[in-house]
C-alpha cells in the first residue's frame, strides 16, 4: 500500500480515536493526530524534550529501555552509549511533571534475531521492571515499544496479552467497529512508525509531517530518538522547538503521547 492511500484509508479513523468527541483539544474538530515517539532514554535530550513540549503545553512521549541504566548494559554502544542514558529517578521526575514514559525494551535486543522463548521473557522482565520502578505505571494503559521497530506476529500477540498496545514498525492498521455508523477504534492496537536515520532527520519530519497536514486526517507515529548529537537519526533542538510552536497552532491536529489514545479507548 502506498502511503498515500493509507493515509486516505486511515480518516475513517479520525473519528475512531475520537478526536472528534472525546474532547482531546480546546476543539472539537480535530481530524489529525500526530504522536512524536521518542526512544532509548538519552538524559540531557529528554528532560529538553520534555521542557520545549512544557513550553507549548504538550506533555512528550517517551519510551525507554528497563536496563539501561545499568553500567552493564552495551547492546548498541555506537548509537546509544551507556553513560549518556538517564535513570529511574530521571524517568519518574519526568512523568511526575506528566510526560508519558513507556517501556521500550529490556535490554535493547532485536528480538525476532534471538530464540522467541527468550524473547517473551525479555518482554516480561521488561514489563515488570517498570511495574516495580515507575511510580504512576499502569499496565492497563501501557505501549510496548519494540526496539528496532521489530516484532513477528507471535511475540505482537504475546505482548498483547500483557499490555493494550505495542508500537512497531510500518503501517498504521487500527481495528475498527462501527457504532451508529462511524467506526470506533477498539484495543489492543498495534501500533505502527516510520523513522529516520542515522543522520538528522529534521527534513524528514517536516516532510512527513507536511504531507500529512495536507491529507484528510489521521494518525501518524513518527519515532524519533535524541536531539542533536545524540542517538540514531537524531532532532536539532532548534528544529524540534520551531515545530512544536507552529503544529500547536494548526486547528485540525493534536499532538499526544501514543498512550494517551489508549487510555481514551479504554475509558470509553
Ligand atoms: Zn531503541
Amino acid at each position: 500500500m502506498k502511503r498515500r492511500d493509507f493515509i486516505k484509508s486511515s480518516v475513517a479513523f479520525a473519528g475512531a480515536l475520537g478526536l472528534r468527541s472525546a474532547g482531546l483539544g480546546a476543539s472539537d474538530e480535530k481530524t489529525h493526530a500526530l504522536s512524536l515517539s521518542f526512544d532509548d532514554g538519552f538524559k540531557k535530550s529528554f528532560y529538553r524534550i520534555a521542557e520545549i513540549h512544557e513550553n507549548y503545553g504538550l506533555r512528550a512521549c517517551l519510551n525507554v529501555i528497563a536496563t539501561g541504566h545499568l553500567k552493564s548494559f552495551n547492546a548498541e554502544p555506537q548509537w546509544i552509549p551507556q553513560n549518556i542514558l538517564g535513570d529511574f529517578d530521571d524517568w519518574n521526575a519526568l512523568k511526575g511533571r506528566g510526560h508519558e514514559v513507556m517501556p521500550h525494551t529490556w535490554e535493547h535486543l532485536n528480538l525476532t534475531k534471538i530464540p522467541v522463548e527468550k524473547a517473551k521473557e525479555n518482554i516480561e522482565k521488561c514489563l515488570n521492571y517498570f511495574e516495580e520502578n515507575l511510580s504512576g505505571y499502569e499496565p492497563e494503559e501501557a505501549v510496548y515499544n519494540f526496539a528496532y521497530n521489530a516484532s513477528t506476529p507471535e511475540l505482537e500477540d504475546f505482548t498483547l496479552s500483557k499490555v493494550p498496545a505495542i508500537r512497531t514498525g510500518g503501517w498504521l492498521v487500527l481495528k475498527g467497529t462501527k457504532v451508529n455508523g462511524f467506526p470506533v477504534a477498539k484495543l489492543p492496537l498495534r501500533l505502527g512508525c516510520w523513522g529516520h536515520g542515522p543522520g538528522f532527520c529534521d527534513d524528514y519530519i517536516e516532510q512527513e509531517i507536511n504531507e500529512f497536514l495536507k491529507s484528510e486526517g489521521g494518525w501518524l507515529i513518527l519515532n524519533l530518538h535524541g536531539l542533536d548529537e545524540e542517538g540514531w537519526g537524531p532532532v536539532s533542538t532548534a528544529y524540534l522547538d520551531t515545530l512544536l510552536k507552529r503544529l500547536v497552532t494548526v486547528d485540525s491536529l493534536t499532538v499526544q503521547p501514543t498512550g494517551e489514545f489508549v487510555k481514551r479507548l479504554r475509558r470509553r
